[in-house]
């Protein structure tokens, strides 16, 4: 399984509670809904989200290219 992403550098976090990247220090970001008024902006979305589920706005994330939508699913 991976864990978050760093925005900076762009290494994955060693363990999922980490909040610094090893690699260059940077702070790891939640992934959250992009729309500043819906309660997901606020909530940790999981990772893959690329639209919020309630609003259908993007999500941070996707819009950093963290996480993309998938339409090959393999389940
Ligand atoms: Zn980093
Ligand atoms: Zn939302």
């Amino acid at each position: 399984m991976l864990y978050k992403r760093c925005s900076k550098c762009s290494a994955s976090a060693k363990e999922k509670d980490a909040n610094f990247c090893s690699n260059c220090g940077q702070r790891f970001e939640e992934n959250h809904c992009s729309n500043e008024e819906c309660e997901n902006n606020k909530i940790n979305l999981d990772k893959n989200d690329c639209y919020c589920f309630k609003c259908g706005k993007k999500t941070t994330y996707f819009i950093k290219g963290y996480s993309q939508v998938q339409t090959d699913l393999p389940f």
